[in-house]
């Protein structure tokens, strides 16, 4: 989508550090890290936020949450937070779904 941030970084068109990649999603790091390992997971396709999430596109929800699994498993991650801001208020920046995943440090709760 024109002036998506996240659809411009899978295009090539802004560079990123790649984690992982395939034909449904892409991992890349977060460019201002809040853990000592923070990468983000999103479809290819352009979902607006968890709220535009529907019957008829839930399944790459699936999708990135197994390459999440994959990738903690490569990484050698033990433990991790996975985060998906959604909407302003939440802290939501990026409007194009992706999903914060934090590791490498205690973490605490709730979240402020
Ligand atoms: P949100 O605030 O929407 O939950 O998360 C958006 C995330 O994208 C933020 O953590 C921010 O640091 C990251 N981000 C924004 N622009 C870029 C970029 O151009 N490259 C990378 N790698 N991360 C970005
Ligand atoms: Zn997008």
């Amino acid at each position: 989508m024109k002036d998506c941030i996240f659809c411009k970084i899978l295009s090539g068109e802004i560079p990123s550090k790649k984690v992982f990649e395939d034909d449904l999603c892409y991992a890349f790091y977060d460019l201002d890290p809040q853990a000592p390992t923070h990468f983000l997971v999103i479809p290819k396709e352009h979902i607006a936020s968890a709220a535009e999430v529907t019957d008829n596109n839930s399944a790459i929800v699936g999708h990135c949450f197994a390459a999440i699994a994959k990738i903690a498993r490569e990484l050698g991650l033990e433990s991790y937070r996975v985060v998906s801001n959604c909407g302003e208020q939440a802290g939501q920046s990026v409007f194009h779904l992706h999903f914060h995943v934090l590791a490498g440090r205690d973490m605490t709760w709730p979240p402020g």
